[in-house]
């Protein structure tokens, strides 16, 4: 596995990979991987030549300063990790690697960056648009795989590949859970003991929407899910949203059809987590 911190010497790396006609697979992250990250290693394993993975905690995304100081890093353990997971070269820069100057692009998404996430994070998906276009620009890739955890990162990626015809083909992947159900992240590292014991109700809570789903109207199920983790102490729900999956307009009432996915973040202490589920 090679390493690279700058962007010249991995360009012309893989220009000669280009010519000689291998595929590129493409995985972003922000590192302090786990299973799910490793997850989206192992379909850009199966599915291409090459595989490059990008470890950049991205400034840019994040709105909160405290969060993206107290974001974990794990660099030794990430590499050792990639090694062993068959990837084939990380891309590792730094901030000034990156953007050497500043850099001011607003992005139109429509209403795909107003709701839920982006609503509640201002700029979040601009951040994100900005470093995924720069990383595609770098790597070229045929195919960027992409986990549905972040299912409305997915859709903000698919919109931004058809606005800037970027030829590369985004894979969604499926979400990772630990054992008791809770969705793999970054920051579970970062939760307390008791915290983490809580953590599985947001699971649990989108297992209950589901299957309430073809019985109950969506208000019900909005104020039960309220209840649920309104009932767990170490929890705050900043938003539980029930939204059709391309548009991601809230549904109100289902449609024949239409198909829809429950999205909620909640916090724990200064612990953020998020996680969706198809309904139908
Ligand atoms: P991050 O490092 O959090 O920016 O995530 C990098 C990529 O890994 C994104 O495409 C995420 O959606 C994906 N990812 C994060 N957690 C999971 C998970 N539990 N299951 C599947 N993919 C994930």
């Amino acid at each position: 596995m090679q390493v690279f911190k700058e962007i010249t010497p991995l360009q012309e790396y893989l220009d000669i990979q280009i010519q000689e006609g291998r595929t590129i697979g493409f995985v972003p992250t922000m590192g302090a991987l786990h299973d799910g990250h490793l997850s989206l290693i192992a379909f850009s394993v199966a599915d291409n030549d090459l595989t490059v993975a990008s470890i950049f905690v991205n400034p840019k995304q994040f709105n909160n300063p405290d969060d993206l100081k107290k974001y974990p890093r794990t660099l030794d353990r990430d590499l050792k990790e990639l090694e062993t997971s068959g990837c084939d070269i990380v891309f590792f820069p730094s901030g000034k690697e990156m953007y050497p100057e500043e850099v001011h692009i607003v992005y139109d998404f429509g209403n795909l960056d107003k709701v839920m996430e982006g609503k509640h994070r201002p700029g979040h998906f601009n951040g994100v648009a900005i470093v995924v276009e720069h990383l595609f620009k770098i790597t070229k890739p045929d195919k960027a795989y992409f986990g549905q955890k972040d299912f409305q990162q997915l859709a903000i990626i698919k919109a931004l590949v058809e606005i800037q015809k970027m030829p590369v083909d985004i894979i969604p992947c499926p979400i990772v859970r630990e054992a008791d159900g809770l969705a793999m992240s970054s920051r579970n590292i970062r939760l307390t003991v008791a915290q983490r014991k809580a953590a599985p109700g947001i699971y649990r809570a989108l297992q209950g929407a589901k299957s309430k789903f073809n019985q109950t109207s969506i208000k019900e199920i909005k104020d039960w899910v309220d209840r649920q983790i309104r009932n767990i102490p170490e929890m705050q729900l900043e938003y539980f949203e029930i939204v059709d999956q391309k548009s991601l307009m809230p549904v109100l009432t289902r449609r024949q059809g239409q198909t829809c996915i429950a999205c909620i973040a909640v916090y724990l202490g200064e612990v953020r987590l998020i996680d969706n589920m198809f309904l139908n």
